[in-house]
């Protein structure tokens, strides 16, 4: 495509403390488009997931969301310019109904019926409005975090781990419903221990390993053996 990217990173370092965690990551990802980022256990992928939504500072680099920076900006502004993070373990207000949950990702940015579509595309939470949201399945719980960062009406949105610990017939509903987002014209970073989910799903995808990122391409090439290589290190 030749229209500009709507995210842009270029050069991400982040980290904890005195550990430098995630080494000079590039990326650039279209409307409409899925990137998938995979990895062993410890690779970087919640990290980076932290340090585009602003969970965390980026030590260098920078992040662009169509053509503005965005890296020195909190989290909240990152939501209102249009990016959202569908955190690892849902994060929901346990003690807070369904409905409550939902509207607490309401932006000032989100036209009357921006709910609507969250319920059009999980019509279950619907039926589920008035229930504490920690007396849901994980699955249901996953639906509730997915339309909370879906009601500010994202450009860009974040899936971080998504299917951990869910049932395979929730993890193929849930990304099923993470096809449909991207067919709205939405940008989606689809973090994901999956592997073949997650690459039948993707556009585009790439493998971090010890925060670097050591294949990045064509879902279609990535055999099992460059896989295979990628996580297991060998070189
Ligand atoms: P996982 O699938 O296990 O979550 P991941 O690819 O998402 O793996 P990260 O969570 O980004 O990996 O972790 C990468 C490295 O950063 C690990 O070595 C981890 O121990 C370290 N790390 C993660 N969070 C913190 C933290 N809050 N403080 C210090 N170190 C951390």
């Amino acid at each position: 495509t030749t229209e500009a990217p709507l995210l842009t990173a270029t050069g991400l370092t982040a980290g904890y403390g005195q550990a430098t965690v995630l080494h000079d990551v590039d990326l650039e990802l279209h409307a409409g488009r899925v990137l998938a980022v995979l990895g062993a256990n410890g690779a970087g992928k919640s990290t980076l997931a932290k340090s585009l939504a602003g969970m965390i500072p980026i030590r260098s680099g920078t992040i662009s969301l169509e053509g503005a920076p965005i890296d020195r900006l909190g989290s909240f502004q990152r939501v209102r310019r249009g990016l959202s993070l569908v955190p690892e373990g849902r994060r929901l207000f346990a003690d807070l109904t369904v409905r409550e949950n939902l509207e607490l990702g309401l932006g000032p940015r989100s036209a009357a019926d921006s709910l609507e579509r969250v319920r059009t595309l999980f019509p279950k939470l619907v039926e589920l409005s008035d229930r504490a949201a920690g007396a849901l399945s994980g699955g249901e719980q996953q639906m509730v975090a997915i339309g909370r960062a879906l009601a500010s009406e994202p450009k860009v949105i974040v899936f971080d781990e998504l299917s951990l610990g869910l049932a395979p017939v929730v993890v193929d509903r849930l990304l099923e419903a993470v096809g449909e987002i991207a067919g709205w014209g939405t940008a989606v970073v689809l973090i994901e221990q999956n592997v073949h989910r997650a690459l039948a799903l993707a556009d585009e995808a790439l493998v971090l390993r010890q925060g670097r990122v050591v294949f990045r391409g064509d879902p279609g090439e990535f055999t099992d053996e460059a896989l295979r290589l990628a996580y297991l290190g060998a070189d």
